[in-house]
């Protein structure tokens, strides 16, 4: 019965209005972070929009300045019911990136929420304003139905910095290692699956950039004169993109090819299907990997891109053999992959296979992470929130593309579950931004069950989250 009460506590919070009145006063601090200024509205948010609600509900909180200069500020609000019970953290955003305010359409503008049908436009409405508000606003249900005592501890963490690629996010979980001690992480962004149904993902893809380029002389030569006893760059560079990664993107670097996908992905992964959305493109089913679903292959397996060719002027051609050539290449890896070495085996790759004299430079990273989907707290939250939503989910044991998880999954070393609210037509980063009223209600109900079921006794896997832990502090 008293579960039914946090879920309807949630429910009657959006249909009084009060989410929508939250997020609209949220909505209206332009937070934006990727315009290269810390502004002083990165700091007001939390002051006047985090700071508040969470100290109602009996947390701590304190602001925690960047040490990288130039970026936002923290908060780390903590509520401790008993230091020797167990500690759920989470996270949230509250920048977003620039507003393009001249590009909404007709009515709409990105620091004023308004409603259309079931859209709820504004910038920061999926990403991440919305997402965090629904999870405030499922914890305060969750603590209303259990009289104001939940039975574990509970930190937050927002970060105001997100959009300008974390900056400061992994020194500051590294000071505060002894404040953000947990035992869980739960937390959401990005979209769903599909907007019909609920998915939970445990981890992310992660990504290195890297430019493979040759520089055969300062300056180009007639093609006339010299074609024939002069290297062609374009040639070369060509001809070492094509020894990583075949006519069909299959990837023929060893070394940079994912541990065989595990039987328990292939099951997870079964039921998921890419693409169909109105805006996406066709899949090309004889692309990439054979032998594995679309679904395997994007987010189960490597890729390697390219991103972007250089030689000559394509606009205007000559005819010369340029100087030289480049390709910027990347790779999207999920975890087992040694991506750090990828510079030295990239290197010894082409070193033999005769491309000696390409350069290779590596000009981005971002790790990959992934909750094991046999741990127990996978199938604890696939329980709790098809419960609550009535409806099965979809369980991505990654997301496709990356998200700064490694500092919540090996820097802190948490089980990590992220509950995404949004779905996938949101214009997230774009114009016309928005979310999707009926699912930010199911969100509240099944954040407000997550919330309850932690605190039944016997249900949670604690323990699971302390071994985790055990087990990355020895590696
Ligand atoms: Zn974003």
């Amino acid at each position: 019965m008293p579960r039914k009460d946090s879920l309807a506590a949630a429910a009657a919070y959006f249909d009084a209005g009060g989410f929508f009145a939250d997020l609209q006063r949220r909505v209206a601090f332009r937070t934006e972070s990727d315009t290269g200024a810390a502004t002083p509205a990165l700091e007001a948010y939390l002051r006047e929009e985090m700071i508040p609600p969470l100290v109602a509900l009996g947390f701590a909180c304190e602001v925690v300045a960047n040490p990288v200069p130039g970026g936002g500020p923290f908060l780390i609000a903590r509520r401790v019911e008993d230091p020797s019970l167990p500690t759920v953290m989470t996270y949230g955003h509250g920048d977003v990136v620039s507003g393009q305010d001249a590009h909404w359409e007709e009515g709409l503008a990105p620091w004023a929420l308004t409603a259309r049908g079931e859209r709820w436009y504004g910038r920061g409405t999926a990403d991440n304003k919305g997402q965090h508000s629904i999870n405030l606003g499922g914890l305060a249900a969750a603590l209303e139905a259990r009289g104001g005592r939940l039975g574990y501890n509970v930190t937050w963490l927002v970060e105001m910095g997100e959009e300008a690629a974390s900056p400061g996010l992994h020194a500051v979980c590294e000071q505060q290692r002894d404040k953000l001690r947990a035992d869980l992480f739960i937390a959401s962004d990005g979209p769903r699956v599909s907007a019909a149904r609920p998915t939970l993902f445990l981890g992310s893809r992660g990504a290195v950039n890297f430019s493979l380029r040759l520089r055969a002389r300062p300056r180009g030569y007639h093609s006339g004169n010299w074609g024939g006893v002069l290297v062609n760059p374009g040639t070369v560079v060509s001809h070492a993109v094509a020894s990583l990664v075949d006519a069909r993107g299959r990837i023929l670097v060893e070394a940079l090819r994912p541990p065989p996908v595990t039987q328990a992905v292939r099951n997870a992964l079964a039921s998921i299907a890419i693409g169909g959305g109105a805006d996406d493109p066709e899949v090309d089913e004889s692309w990439g990997e054979p032998g594995l679903s679309p679904a395997e292959r994007l987010v189960a397996w490597n890729t390697i891109e390219v991103l972007a060719l250089g030689a000559g002027s394509p606009q205007r051609p000559v005819n010369a053999i340029p100087s030289e050539a480049v390709a910027h290449c990347q790779l999207r890896f999920v975890v087992g992959t040694p991506w750090q070495d990828l510079r030295k085996i990239v290197r010894a790759h082409l070193d033999a296979h005769g491309f000696g004299q390409v350069e290779v430079e590596v000009t981005l990273t971002g790790a990959a992470t992934r909750l094991d989907v046999e741990n127990p707290w996978v199938g604890w939250a696939r329980r709790s929130i098809e419960e609550s939503s009535g409806q099965r989910l979809d369980l991505l044991p990654n997301l496709a593309g990356s998200l700064p998880n490694d500092v919540f999954a090996d820097l802190l070393g948490l089980p990590t579950l992220w509950v995404p609210h949004s779905y996938p037509a949101c214009a997230q980063h774009a114009p016309n931004e928005h979310l999707l009223a009926p699912l930010a209600r199911e969100g509240l109900q099944i954040m407000a069950g997550l919330y309850w079921d932690l605190g039944e006794p016997g249900l949670a896997p604690w323990a699971a989250g302390r071994l985790a832990q055990s087990a990355s502090t020895l590696s």
